[in-house]
């Protein structure tokens, strides 16, 4: 069954909002950065002085953020790694990916350790120039996303190029923009995004340290859980291959811009906040926090592995049992059994209470602390209608039969 077509009122409201998101979230990811680094985190009206803390591109954070995508670039290109094939195309191909993403990650941490134990650029370097890196990288991202739209414009199926060119730009003109087998979503889904988002909260350790001589606890489980969870992405990178971004999204601003600058600039304010505030949780809190993150964690994992273990293979027994699933017409399965029998996104759920826990670091200092979580509620409540959507469209009646067995989406009992 294929997706139907929007009406012309609603592309017409569609261009707006997507006008509106480009402008809009630029705007929205300085206010939190300027907030924390230069109004101790206070959620304050923007009035006069406040913009001229906007930063615009510079040759240093050029040369920084160049070298940063070149680097991230090259081990992706070089390194090896295990070769594995993507879900089927609608033309029933499949595309080969490398996952050699843990390697590289591993390199880039080691050599920012590096170069910051032989002193020749500070762990800190990055935090203390943060302003100038987000106003070039700004400038940089939005150059690739016109390469990816004229790239994808030229690779798109007959379906994608009716897209009209806003549309395409936003939402993407190709699902797999590609040099050859360079993959540009899958490359910056991950690698310069996620690793560097890793970078800014070590740095801010590092900052944090160089400042007050100690690292506080709540500094420490922030770092914490940023690594837990991009390792154990790397660890499972596998899995990224079945999730939608991959398989169903076509690759423009919106990813592009999300991945490269949304998420390792807003996401770790709370690390950005304690840099140069030493605040530490009291105990309780700090194990409180731990919890919450340490199982939200474990919902996250083991529903994703879940779902991807059993499309490799139907019969992997799931909480020690034979798995249970809806085979729907469309020919693919529906599982209904461990998290997917809990909920239809439960994997969410995790997610929700590890962005949440990254919070929680802050105690009740600043609202910033709470921003990813706050957004994240709400990209990922209209992500799972968008999914239901999708699904439902997909498997119709076979969608309906599921919901009836599994009426949660993201929270038992609650939603
Ligand atoms: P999912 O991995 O949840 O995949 C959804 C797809 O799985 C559906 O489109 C459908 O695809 C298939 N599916 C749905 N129900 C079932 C079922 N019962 N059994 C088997 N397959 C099913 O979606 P996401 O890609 O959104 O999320 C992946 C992870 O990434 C999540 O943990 C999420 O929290 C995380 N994430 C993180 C973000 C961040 O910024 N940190 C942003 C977004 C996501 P099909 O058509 O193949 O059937």
């Amino acid at each position: 069954m294929t997706e139907s077509r929007p009406t012309p009122t609603v592309r017409l409201f569609n261009m707006v909002v997507f006008i509106a998101l480009m402008t809009g979230l630029p705007i929205w990811v300085w206010y939190g950065l300027i907030s924390v680094t230069r109004f101790d985190g206070a959620l304050t009206w923007p009035s006069d002085g406040f913009w001229s803390h906007v930063q615009g591109p510079s040759w240093k954070g050029a040369a920084f953020y160049v070298c940063w995508l070149a680097l991230q670039a090259a081990l992706y290109r070089l390194l090896p790694g295990k070769l594995e094939y993507g879900q089927p195309l609608p033309d029933g191909s499949r595309l080969p990916y490398t996952l050699n993403g843990l390697k590289s990650f591993v390199i880039t941490i080691g050599l920012w350790a590096l170069l910051h134990v032989t002193g020749l650029v500070p762990g800190d370097w990055i935090y203390t120039h943060l302003g100038t890196i987000l106003g070039t990288a700004n400038f940089v991202v939005f150059g690739l996303c016109f390469y990816v739209y004229v790239l994808g414009r030229r690779q798109a199926t007959a379906a994608e190029r009716d897209l009209n060119p806003l549309e395409a730009f936003f939402l993407g003109a190709a699902r797999n923009p590609r040099n050859g087998p360079f993959d540009w979503k899958f490359f910056c889904e991950s690698r310069p995004g996620l690793t560097f988002w890793v970078v800014i909260a070590l740095s801010c350790a590092v900052h944090q340290h160089q400042s007050f001589g100690a690292v506080t606890n709540s500094m420490v489980l922030a770092c914490f859980f940023i690594v837990l969870y991009i390792a154990d992405y790397y660890v499972h990178e596998d899995a990224i291959l079945t999730t939608w971004d991959i398989v169903h999204e076509p690759f423009g601003w919106m990813l592009c811009w999300g991945s490269l600058i949304y998420v390792p600039f807003f996401y770790p304010l709370a690390a950005i906040w304690l840099a140069a505030h030493p605040y530490s949780l009291p105990g309780w809190a700090a194990v409180l926090t731990f919890v919450i993150g340490v199982t939200g964690y474990g919902i996250f994992r083991q529903c994703n592995i879940q779902k991807h273990r059993f499309r490799r293979d139907a019969t992997t027994r799931i909480w020690g049992k034979e798995p249970t699933f809806i085979q729907t017409r469309h020919g693919t399965k529906l599982l209904t059994s461990g998290w997917w029998g809990v909920a239809s996104h439960a994997n969410y759920l995790g997610d929700l209470m590890m962005s949440l826990a990254m919070g929680l670091t802050v105690g009740l200092n600043t609202f910033f602390g709470y921003a990813y979580f706050a957004a994240f509620v709400i990209l990922l409540i209209h992500r799972d209608w968008r999914d239901d959507r999708h699904c439902a469209q997909k498997y119709g009646d076979d969608w309906k039969a599921y919901r009836e067995q599994v009426r949660w989406h993201i929270v038992p009992g609650v939603y």
